[in-house]
């Protein structure tokens, strides 16, 4: 009804008794949604209502009521009443005004805002967020994409700074479960209706129990477009263990790109069968090649392209009708160049879609598998380990110098770049890698999520299974949207992303190094089932730093039980101050650590172990360390000035003990680990 009288009057804005007949229909709580047209029926609601009220402006002109000096409160006799209403129709006589909103009179309350807005990639989001100055200056804020049950409200709530306010401070209390079931409300009604593009319940005022709905405004859209589904066949395992590999465009010129992809399949002695395709050349690294792909006498799993991006769709073409069904192209040149190359990419989804043929990239650097010996990089790799790490990024973070460095300190299993997405997007990606038994940890580095509500649903999926890090960088401009609601104001691309983030049960990482900081200890280490530390060191400084680090990270020192404690002090020298941390004061060497750790694995309380370790003699650890059996504890080493002793540091590494410079790293790692256990993998709400 007052969507159908919106429309018929052209108009996105509902008012404020439009908007809360809304939602008294969901069985949400207001102030109520009667309106006077004169001083008379003004009166009249406020005798029925029998209390103090409140008089607002309605017009369909009028957003800010109390900024135009629309709102008249707390008025207690009609007199008053009949007066407010004047002044109000007289104020605002050069607007079109519909009536005067006589409402109740809300008892003071904690205030909160719920706000709903659409993200331009997962569709209807929530905020929540205290009222007043705790949004406007402070912005602490939480999001959400809709729908959310009532586990995700609550994440919400105590996802805000000031959370501790709602849950009793000073006798404010706020009726928490009546809070989390009006979210879900907001949720379901927003889900049922796609009109409702932008909303904000600003403010509802929380009671120790119950809450009302003091304001309220909705606006109006177009009706969300469904969010893309999967193009076809989703079991990747081909394009991950091709048996087969054409390489259109290989070259035997040394410098080429060509040159360099087939030269990294055939260096990395590739498992399966390769085939270079160009018609200029016999052979290609010894190889037989042919000159187009229709040449090739067996069935291809994979074709790699690598020709301009002007003859790519023939080429497409032509793979396409051979019955390959994944192209990788490489090349570039397409919408990351402008409209003309956007045009490329719009055919290339025309040839490949009728032949359920899947597309990686354009624009990107292949797809490393170790576990098949396989390397389709456009930069010569060396040597690479075999290993648990799945990396799914844009084609640049793995150039860079990036590889070159970190396989020595970390293992990849697949590293998946995806270029532009225009078929297979991220979601595809982490599906696909997901599912690998190889791969235990996910690394993504994101600018955009193409897939979408998906993208959340399998993220959601597998982190209950494998831990997902993830970087997600370059901001839209969430200021070139026009708007009109509060909510939309405050949905800056990074807020949604962080709370969508949280959602997914993903573990952000803050920059490019907290990105590989975690995924290192992640892959490396197991997850601790207990929040207490046990640090060991060389240096008291180091230590003090490191416990505050912990508690920094919401995690704490470990309590040594008094059999453990003996223990402990029979095995320090007279010198050695506390017990956790314990301070070895430069008397530390590979004996005492392991004899301390021993100790620390007996113990209950211990649930991980920060180990810092002088850079001079790392060396002298790695063999003690790497064979104590620390039964499912992780641990992390701290040596300063690591990069001074690197031989070392590699080898600690390798021995599969993540060396970090800091302490504050070293707290951190551990508390990613353990949160993401407890909130991800038990399902513990958040820390
Ligand atoms: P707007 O946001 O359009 O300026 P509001 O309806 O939110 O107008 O009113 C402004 C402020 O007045 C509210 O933030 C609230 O503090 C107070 N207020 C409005 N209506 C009531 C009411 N019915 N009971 C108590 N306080 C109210
Ligand atoms: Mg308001």
């Amino acid at each position: 009804m007052v969507m159908d009288k919106a429309h018929k009057e052209m108009r996105a804005y509902l008012m404020e008794h439009e908007s809360k007949q809304i939602l008294e229909e969901q069985g949400i709580s207001t102030t109520g949604t009667r309106m006077a047209g004169s001083a008379d029926e003004a009166a009249e609601i406020f005798r029925a209502l029998g209390g103090p009220v409140a008089l607002k402006v309605l017009s369909p002109s009028v957003v800010h009521k109390s900024d135009a000096g629309g709102v008249k409160l707390d008025i207690r006799d009609e007199e008053q009443v009949r007066k407010a209403f004047e002044e109000i129709l007289s104020r605002f006589g050069d607007v079109e005004v519909v009536g005067v909103s006589v409402q109740e009179m809300a008892k003071p309350g904690l205030e909160v805002i719920i706000g709903v807005t659409r993200d331009a990639t997962f569709g209807p989001v929530m905020m929540f967020g205290l009222g007043g100055v705790f949004v406007e200056v402070l912005k602490d804020i939480s999001f959400r994409a809709l729908p959310i049950g009532g586990d995700e409200a609550q994440d919400m709530i105590e996802e805000i700074a000031g959370h501790a306010l709602l849950e009793g401070y000073r006798g404010s209390k706020a009726d928490i479960p009546a809070l989390k079931e009006l979210m879900v409300k907001v949720s379901d009604l927003v889900m049922r209706v796609p009109e409702i593009a932008e909303m904000d319940l600003n403010p509802v005022f929380l009671y120790p129990e119950g809450y009302k709905v003091v304001d309220a405004r909705i606006i109006l859209g177009e009706r969300l477009a469904l969010l893309p589904t999967p193009r076809g066949d989703q079991n990747f395992s081909k394009l991950l263990y091709p048996k087969s590999i054409a390489v259109i465009g290989a070259s035997g010129t040394k410098g080429k790109l060509g040159w360099n992809v087939f030269s990294n399949l055939v260096d990395h002695d590739f498992k399966g069968k390769l085939y270079p395709i160009n018609p200029r050349a016999d052979t290609i690294r010894g190889i037989k090649a042919y000159p187009t792909i229709s040449d090739v006498p067996e069935p291809i799993d994979v074709a790699i392209v690598l020709v301009s991006a002007n003859t790519t769709p023939d080429v497409v073409r032509e793979c396409c009708e051979c019955g390959v069904k994944y192209i990788v192209v490489e090349s570039a040149g397409f919408a990351e160049m402008g409209e003309g190359g956007k045009m490329i990419e719009r055919e290339m989804m025309e040839i490949t879609g009728p032949y359920g043929c899947r597309l990686l990239g354009p624009n990107c650097s292949g797809i490393i598998n170790t576990h098949s010996n396989m390397v389709q990089s456009i930069g010569i790799v060396d040597a690479l380990s075999q290993g648990n790490i799945g990396l799914i990024s844009q084609a640049g973070v793995c150039a860079a110098g990036m590889l070159w460095g970190l396989r020595h300190i970390m293992d990849f299993g697949i590293v998946a770049t995806i270029g532009n997405k225009l078929d297979i997007n991220e979601t595809d990606m982490l599906e696909a890698v997901s599912h690998d038994p190889n791969i235990n940890v996910i690394c993504m580095y994101l600018e955009s999520v193409k897939g979408g509500r998906r993208f959340i649903d399998v993220a959601r999926e597998v982190t209950r299974e494998k831990p997902v890090i993830a970087l997600k960088s370059g901001r839209t401009d969430a200021g070139k949207k026009a708007v009109t609601s509060h909510t939309a104001s405050l949905a800056g691309d990074d807020q949604v992303y962080s709370g969508i983030f949280r959602q997914a049960g993903i573990v952000r990482a803050r920059d490019y190094e907290h990105m590989f900081n975690l995924t290192k200890a992640f892959s490396k280490q197991p997850l601790p089932s207990k929040d207490g530390v046990f640090i060991i060191t060389y240096a008291g400084s180091l230590g003090v730093i490191s416990a505050d680090a912990v508690t920094d990270n919401q995690m704490r020192l470990a309590e040594l039980e008094p059999e453990n404690k003996l223990r402990l002090m029979k095995l320090l020298p007279e010198y050695v101050g506390g017990l956790n941390p314990v301070d070895y004061t430069f008397s530390q060497d590979a004996d005492t650590v392991c004899k301390t750790i021993e100790i620390g694995v007996d113990s209950e309380d211990v649930g991980s172990f920060i180990v810092v370790l002088q850079a001079e003699i790392l060396g002298s650890y790695v063999e003690p360390l790497s064979r104590i059996d620390y039964r499912g504890k992780p641990v992390m080493a701290c040596v300063a000035g690591k990069e001074f002793a690197m031989e070392d540091v590699i080898s600690m590494e390798q021995a599969g003990i993540p060396v970090f410079s800091t302490p504050e790293e070293c707290a951190d790692a551990i508390s990613a680990m353990y949160h993401y256990r407890k909130r991800v993998k038990e399902g513990q709400g958040s820390p």
